[in-house]
């Protein structure tokens, strides 16, 4: 039996969006471009799901594009943005987003194209101050995250839009981490261009979308002119199908899903906390997503934990799933500077609405003995 509480790395498909998809993939498997009636059933298909995900965020069903996922909807954000903008103005964001944006970052300035990544404070938060700091009138692009995906810290989106609207700047967040369990309201927000990505809300994985306004980006693929003529390629139709599905039911089950797993949480901490393990919550006490747990562990590599804790069948991580075969310190633990003494010990445990207060004991009392080795 497999103890399964890394759900920032992906999650279990939900039910209803894989009922929604066997049709797409067996009986009417058509190509949605296809001009006979056949087709239409595929086609009317996409259109429902892209009005489903658009209602989910307040959004306009036609700045919906889907994309196989949250890398490529970051990429897109941020290359599609710079590739043009022929003033080449700066882009910032901040040294504890993902990979895909930061990667998508370190390969536009090789390309010339000017970057600045945003400190912040030690609870991981993108402060106003900071980036009233470096914005400019030759800022084209804010990127900051919803969520952190290491420690669960939520970042201050709406004030951070707000800023980047007074110096006539675009506003991009990466929501991977936060859609589906956060509400996210992007008009009420003012986010102009948004990633999101399906495996991280129950639905299947290598689909997502991005949210964008009209008339920000080029086209990411050239090709069969499909979503609009912006990315080109024959839609992933039974994926698509389940996002929607899976979306419209974690938002609808979003407020139960919270308190059960930030009860679970506080479980697993109060096992944790009456044990006298030397331990560091790291992110924002109050403002972080509900079941994650990021703690630094003195006297322990986090490595070796999850090592340890695999043997007995509990899945967790050390850090970012996506940089597990790197054993150096995150990024995101450097950023916001966990005691050298502890930050080798970092964990995170990511709890789901399929976890129960059996498991949350079963994990802290397994870490507890695992100390002790
Ligand atoms: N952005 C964040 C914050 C993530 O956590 C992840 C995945 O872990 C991604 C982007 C990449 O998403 P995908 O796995 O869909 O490519």
């Amino acid at each position: 039996m497999v103890i399964y509480a890394d759900n920032a790395a992906t999650t279990q498909l939900d039910i209803d969006a894989f009922e929604a998809m066997k049709p797409f993939l067996l009986e009417n498997f058509a190509n949605p471009s296809g001009s006979y009636s056949y087709s239409k059933k595929a086609r009317q298909a996409i259109k429902a799901a892209r009005n489903t995900i658009a209602e989910c965020i307040n959004a306009e069903p036609e700045q919906i594009y889907f994309t196989s996922g949250g890398t490529e909807s970051d990429n897109w954000a941020i290359k599609g943005f710079a590739f043009s903008d022929y003033n080449y103005r700066t882009i910032i964001t901040s040294q504890i987003e993902h990979h895909a944006i930061l990667n998508s970052c370190y390969a536009i300035e090789k390309l010339r194209y000017p970057v600045a990544y945003l400190p912040v404070d030690d609870k991981g938060i993108v402060t106003s101050d900071t980036l009233n700091r470096y914005i400019s009138d030759q800022t084209g692009l804010v990127s900051i995250m919803t969520a952190n995906n290491e420690i669960g810290t939520i970042e201050p989106i709406k004030e951070l839009a707000q800023i980047a609207h007074l110096h006539g700047t675009l506003f991009h967040t990466d929501a991977v981490q936060a859609i589906g369990h956060i509400p996210i309201d992007v008009k009420e927000l003012g986010i102009d261009m948004l990633s999101a990505s399906a495996h991280k809300f129950n639905g299947p994985k290598g689909i997502g979308f991005l949210y964008c306004k009209e008339g920000i980006l080029q086209p990411f693929h050239n090709g069969g002119s499909q979503e609009f003529g912006m990315r080109s390629g024959t839609e992933n139709v039974p994926a698509i199908v389940g996002m929607a599905v899976a979306l419209k039911n974690n938002i609808e089950e979003m407020e139960q899903n919270r308190r059960h797993v930030r009860r679970l949480a506080e479980v697993f901490l109060s096992i944790i906390e009456a044990s006298n393990v030397p331990y560091i919550l790291n992110g924002h006490q109050q403002n972080r997503l509900p079941g994650n747990i990021n703690l630094s562990i003195k006297g322990k590599t986090g490595e070796g934990l999850m090592h340890l804790l695999d043997l007995k069948g509990i899945c967790i991580s050390t850090g970012s799933a996506c940089d597990s075969h790197n054993q150096q310190v995150s990024h995101v633990i450097q950023a916001i500077g966990v005691p050298e003494d502890f930050c080798e010990g970092t964990i995170r445990i990511t709890f789901s609405k399929n976890n129960t207060e059996q498991e949350a004991r079963t994990i802290a009392g397994t870490i507890i003995k695992a100390l002790k080795l």
